[in-house]
């Protein structure tokens, strides 16, 4: 349920309704917009009497939002979400922002080389799992925080500069517990396998129109072959994404997880120039990394 707020309704009021939602046994969640303040409630199961809240100061009305998923949907909130990432990236908007690195942390110098590749080919976020929650407990579950070495991967340690600012993203990843950072794949598949090959590209446009947040297509995952990423990519762009997942490893063969949907360094430099292509075709730009002075 959504409270709506008059314009220019006063702090108290709005305090008011919050305290309120809580009193009555459920979360208030407001959101100040440009016009008027919206307070959300969540944590109902079903329909919410809100006669008592539609009765207090300030309040212009009550919106029974119907979708499963409110929190997401353009009932909750109208206009498209700008996920701002650090380096002054930005998801959601004009740009295209392709995300590229190893299925899985192996070693210093694998995902070092990983990050040089992807960048140079012009990735703006490396990715790179340091934890593998795998379908199965028997495969390689990833490194991480210690690694095999008993230690921490130090990734500042002996890289250049101008892969400084990609690499600050895998020290993000690295460092345990650190809430902007999502480490697990499996979002929104449910069992890995089920979901190989059935990449429906229609989704992007549906979700566009049913939520206000931004869309990441992962055509590694979800196809599963290295041949079918490209492809899938560049429809991706095509059909709305505001951004790509892409696994790339500097020696596919020898990844210690996901080898046969990563691309080698050379296919993904080929794919991010074809992106750039297909996203001014439909009035947008593919982000580009920044310059790191040294
Ligand atoms: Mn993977």
């Amino acid at each position: 349920m959504l409270i709506v707020m008059r314009h220019g309704a006063p702090e108290e009021d709005i305090q008011r309704v919050a305290a309120t939602i809580e009193e009555m046994g459920y979360q208030a969640r407001p959101m100040p917009g440009k016009q008027r303040t919206t307070i959300g409630l969540v944590g109902n199961d079903g329909r919410v009497d809100g006669s008592r809240l539609a009765a207090l100061p300030g309040v212009q009305e009550i919106i029974h939002v119907t979708k499963p998923y409110k929190q997401v949907s353009r009932e909750w909130k109208a206009e498209t979400t700008i996920v701002r990432l650090s380096g002054g990236l930005a998801v959601g908007g004009e740009e295209v922002v392709v995300m590229a690195g190893p299925c899985s942390v192996e070693s210093e110098p694998q995902i070092l080389e990983a990050a040089r590749a992807v960048r140079e080919a012009g990735a703006t976020v490396l990715r790179a799992g340091a934890y593998k929650p795998r379908s199965s407990p028997y495969s390689f579950q990833g490194m991480g925080r210690a690694g095999r070495s008993g230690k921490p991967i130090l990734l500042k340690r002996g890289l250049s500069a101008t892969i400084q600012e990609l690499l600050l993203s895998a020290e993000y990843i690295l460092a345990e517990g650190n809430p902007n950072v999502i480490l697990c794949e499996r979002g929104v598949r449910g069992f890995d396998p089920a979901t190989r090959n059935i990449l429906d590209l229609s989704a992007i446009a549906v979700v566009h129109g049913l939520s206000h947040l931004p869309i990441i297509a992962d055509p590694s995952h979800g196809t599963g072959h290295r041949d079918m990423v490209t492809p899938m990519a560049r429809a991706a762009v095509a059909a709305g994404a505001d951004g790509l997942l892409i696994e790339v490893h500097p020696s596919p063969d020898r990844a210690l997880s996901d080898g046969a949907q990563s691309l080698y360094p050379t296919q993904f430099d080929l794919m991010m120039k074809e992106t750039r292509l297909i996203a001014e075709a439909i009035g947008r730009r593919v982000a580009e990394p920044a310059e790191v002075q040294a």
